[in-house]
């Protein structure tokens, strides 16, 4: 980090979010001007909102992250809001952000937009060689149109956009609410009430058996800034470690770093889902020259720690 940022106005939307909320302490050490709009004050699903947005601030380095995001329940509920309000945020603040002249254009997409029967690990080349899983398609699908559009507007206008691809991100603002959350911030919560109650046993989902490749949101958050750096062009990079856990293991790992002796019950009436999921990290490491290093039990302690710290305003 350093004289990229001086002086720069930087504009992030969804700076609350998970991400986000990894992103901005970070930023803040830089010699920018952060602007980080409030929901309420601008509806990106409104154009005359995303216009008012950009004559405001007048950004040079945008970082579009605000979307509508839920888990597998929320995604087969409401497939339609899904799709409508996140193709048409990220349509027209990319739209906005082209005809204000910003230098850099910056947003991230999911691991779920990525075909449901992918080889792994999953290669950056594969985003359209089939559909995603059913249920998240409606959002994967609108997700992968930011590709389209960066590729697109490269072209025609050489204008500067990146799109990045977090694996599995877990870590401190995740959401925490047990239904619909993933299965660390699930877990994590799960233990902390289970301990706090004296429950003698813990319920976890599925067989135990799948796999997944998890990531530390800190280190999302560095990759993001630096490929804002460094990296110019269409191209979607992975972003995870590339390093494949069962469930099983992840569970007793965080029941260990809990310190929880209760009895472990799998629910197996519960979705395994997809068996195994490994990001391809290839073209982070040649590309970026960046590698996610944080290992796992550390980035589960820090996580652990901060859900403690702040379980009175942590989302739940
Ligand atoms: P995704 O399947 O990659 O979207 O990620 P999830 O984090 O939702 O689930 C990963 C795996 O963890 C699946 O095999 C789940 O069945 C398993 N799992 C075990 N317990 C839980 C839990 O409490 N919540 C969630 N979401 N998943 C759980």
């Amino acid at each position: 980090m350093g004289k990229f940022w001086t002086g720069k106005r930087v504009l992030i939307t969804g700076a609350s979010g998970f991400l986000g909320s990894s992103i901005v302490p970070i930023l803040r050490n830089e010699k920018c001007e952060i602007h980080i709009p409030s929901h309420k004050d601008y509806d990106l699903t409104q154009q005359t909102d995303v216009i008012r947005l950009f004559s405001d601030y007048c950004p040079q380095i945008v970082f579009h992250f605000a979307a509508l995001v839920g888990g597998i329940l929320a995604d087969k509920r409401r497939p339609a809001d899904f799709f409508y309000q996140n193709i048409i945020m990220n349509t027209m603040v990319f739209q906005q952000s082209y005809l204000s002249k910003v230098e850099k254009y910056v947003t991230c997409m999911c691991g779920c937009s990525y075909p449901q029967d992918a080889k792994n690990p999953i290669s950056e080349d594969t985003l359209f060689c089939g559909r995603p899983q059913p249920e998240s398609a409606p959002y994967g699908l609108a997700k992968s149109m930011n590709v389209v559009q960066s590729e697109a507007y490269r072209r025609q206008y050489g204008f500067n956009s990146i799109v990045l691809v977090p694996g599995n991100m877990y870590g401190p603002y995740d959401n925490f609410n047990v239904e619909d959350s993933h299965v660390i911030p699930g877990l994590i919560r799960k233990v902390y009430e289970a301990k706090k109650n004296n429950m003698p046993q813990l319920i976890v989902w599925g067989t135990g058996k799948p796999t997944r490749d998890f990531v530390y949101v800190g280190d999302v958050a560095r990759a993001v800034l630096q490929a804002a750096e460094t990296y110019n062009k269409s191209d979607i990079v992975n972003i995870s470690s590339g390093k494949e856990i069962a469930i099983k293991e992840l569970v007793d790992t965080i029941v260990h770093l809990m310190a929880y002796d209760g009895n472990i019950i799998w629910d197996t009436s519960k979705p395994d889902g997809q068996l195994h999921k490994l990001f391809a990290v290839e073209r982070m490491h040649t590309k970026l020259g960046f590698r996610c290093e944080t290992p796992l039990e550390d980035g589960l302690s820090e996580t652990i720690r901060w859900f403690e710290t702040n379980y009175s305003s942590a989302r739940l």
